[in-house]
């Protein structure tokens, strides 16, 4: 059986004072030891979350491809390992939309945290004229081929499904519709990995909350939560913890 991964997405949200509910989620995390627990972070706060919570896993939102050289902004592989961080979020669409990401450049991302032996959570998900048009498992199954690393391994690959409409709206999709995307996820990870497929962690993400948490966990084929605004104190975190333990 997968272990289940509860991830928190902070976007640009935290301060240093925030850095204080870090301390309830990884004693939590410390209380659960069947699931894994992390926390993406704003780049500025990876060095002091990761010196204020030692051995809990801080991760990143997002990085370049590239290891260093001329992009103004940009925050590479190495420069996150360097600050704490384990791992990175890539593909969110919220990056889709608000910086033009395509399938390529996320792919490339991900293949540079391989590169360096850092996680990778990659996002996948389809806007509501999509999902309206009865293109969401299209849609999402096509997001997750184009983008999807060479080399990649469950040991080091999970897969966030995101339905855009479901993102800081309360809205999500039932536990039925949820079970038919990450289905149709597993069926493309066969096809491309082999029985390797079978141990890659594919989460949901979308309004979980505490009340929510259980039954979206339950679906098939779940493995674990990317959680945004839950995410951002321990009350409301931790209980999305002990709903996947
Ligand atoms: P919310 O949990 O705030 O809907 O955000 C989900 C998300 O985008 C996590 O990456």
């Amino acid at each position: 059986a997968r272990r289940k991964l509860v991830a928190g997405n902070w976007k640009m949200n935290g301060d240093l004072a925030a850095l204080a509910e870090l301390e309830g989620i990884a004693a939590a995390a410390v209380a659960a030891p069947g699931v894994d627990v992390a926390i993406a972070v704003p780049a500025t706060l990876i060095a002091p979350a990761a010196a204020r919570v030692p051995g809990f896993t801080i991760g990143a939102e997002d990085v370049h491809p590239a290891d260093k050289g001329a992009h103004t902004g940009c925050i590479s592989v190495p420069m996150i390992r360097e600050a704490g961080a384990s791992f990175s979020i890539v593909g969110h669409s919220e990056r889709r939309a608000d910086c033009g990401e395509t399938d390529a450049d996320v792919r490339a991302k991900a293949e540079a945290l391989l590169r360096h032996g850092m996680h990778a959570i990659l996002c996948v998900g389809e806007t509501l004229a999509e999902r309206d048009a009865g293109q969401a498992q299209a849609v999402v199954t096509g997001q997750l081929r184009a983008s999807f690393p060479d080399g990649a391994a469950s040991g080091w690959l999970s897969i966030a499904y995101e339905p855009v409409w479901a993102i800081g709206t309360g809205r999500t999709p039932t536990v039925e519709d949820v079970a038919a995307i990450h289905g149709a996820i597993r069926a493309t990870l066969v096809d491309l990995l082999g029985d390797d497929a079978q141990a890659m962690r594919v989460l949901y993400g979308g309004s979980v909350t505490a009340e929510n948490a259980a039954s979206l966990l339950g679906a098939g084929d779940v493995d674990g939560a990317l959680v945004g605004g839950a995410s951002l104190t321990a009350a409301k975190f931790v209980p999305i913890i002990d709903a996947g333990a």
